[in-house]
């Protein structure tokens, strides 16, 4: 069945001294995700406004890049020496390595089961640089870590694959790395989004998911294309600025994934990181939203969701401020329908 995309458009008066005092309307566009009835704020006018803090300066960056090589834990001649190992009963070999990528325990766990995943041994690699291989070989040592954590501990079955990029995502190291996160207490944001999916399945005899992508197919103006079994969209109501959703069609939970899935999931990585890096964008968050390990759930796809963060530069702005931080309210500029449009031309290239 179709699923209906709700929005409430107010305007916003003023007379703008950028217009000699004359009255200007500014849309203030109050949009509802069909499955989590999440507001956002998607403020079209001031993308041309925040430009300017979205742009990085990349001397700026390159000073931080070469100041930290040298002293890089993450770089080839630091890896196997500096880097934590895991316990033996876990990982006897003390690290995972899947053709470039090695994977071993966060220095401080931000959960029960923290790993780092060092997909490159290059230390300066820019967004449109990163290759397919790199994220698959990361994600196959992230899966691998999974197996052997469930393995010990049957009971952890809530797993994530996250990336924060640079400064401005959050990240402390500017080596790319991603970050595999599992526990027996659920994350609260995956939690959310398997109660609603289970509740619509119950209502509608059918997986949102299935029904998100047939309705954004068919209406178009979102939906950007396919690489294998993953569909790609920019979402309705995003969480984050040029947000891209991924679906993967069919497969719940992270074990599920084929290599042929990764592969997609890669692919598709690929494209919009080519995009960002030619919009300007040099930083990121990603994450894999995944059901529980070791079941097969109807109402519900395994999905990633990519957002750009703002630039590294001096006189840096958040932009993250007490709108998000404290009142939960989202929103992003431009809007979800002009990120499509430019985005299409990278996955149908030519
Ligand atoms: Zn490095």
């Amino acid at each position: 069945m179709g699923i209906r995309f709700e929005s409430t458009v107010r305007q916003a008066r003023i007379l703008s001294p950028l217009n000699n005092f004359e009255p200007v309307t500014q849309t203030i566009d109050h949009r509802e995700d069909p499955l989590t009835h999440r507001r956002v704020l998607v403020l079209k006018e001031r993308m041309e406004y925040v430009k300017r803090f979205i742009e990085t300066d990349d001397n700026f960056l390159s000073e931080l890049v070469d100041s930290t090589a040298s002293t890089c834990p993450f770089c080839p001649n630091s890896v196997l020496t500096k880097s934590p190992k895991f316990t033996p009963e876990l990982v006897p070999e003390g690290r995972i390595q899947v053709g470039e990528a090695v994977c071993f325990p966060s220095l401080f766990a931000h959960e029960d089961f923290n790993a780092i995943v060092v997909p490159t041994r290059s230390h300066a690699l820019q967004l449109n640089q990163m290759q397919p291989s790199m994220f698959v070989d990361a994600f196959k040592a992230s899966l691998r870590y999974f197996e052997l954590v469930r393995s010990n501990s049957p009971e952890v079955k809530f797993a994530t694959i996250i990336m924060n990029f640079l400064p401005p995502a959050g990240s402390t190291i500017a080596h790319s790395h991603l970050q595999a996160l599992a526990s027996d207490i659920p994350f609260q944001s995956i939690e959310h989004l398997l109660e609603a999916s289970k509740a619509y399945w119950d209502l509608n005899g059918a997986s949102y998911w299935v029904d998100l992508v047939e309705t954004e197919k068919r209406l178009g103006e979102r939906y950007l294309g396919k690489t294998r079994n993953v569909d790609w969209l920019t979402p309705f109501a995003p969480t984050g600025l040029n947000e891209v959703q991924a679906i993967v069609k069919g497969r719940s939970s992270l074990n599920q994934l084929s290599g042929d899935d990764l592969e997609g999931l890669a692919e598709g990585l690929v494209r919009v990181l080519r995009y960002y890096h030619d919009a300007w964008v040099r930083s990121f968050n990603a994450v894999i939203y995944s059901g529980p390990l070791g079941q097969i759930l109807d109402h519900f796809d395994i999905n990633l969701r990519i957002v750009s963060r703002y630039g590294y530069k001096p006189r840096f702005v958040s932009d993250v401020w007490a709108l998000q931080y404290l009142l939960g309210e989202q929103e992003v500029y431009g809007s979800p329908e002009e990120t499509a449009s430019k985005l299409r031309d990278y996955f149908h290239p030519g």
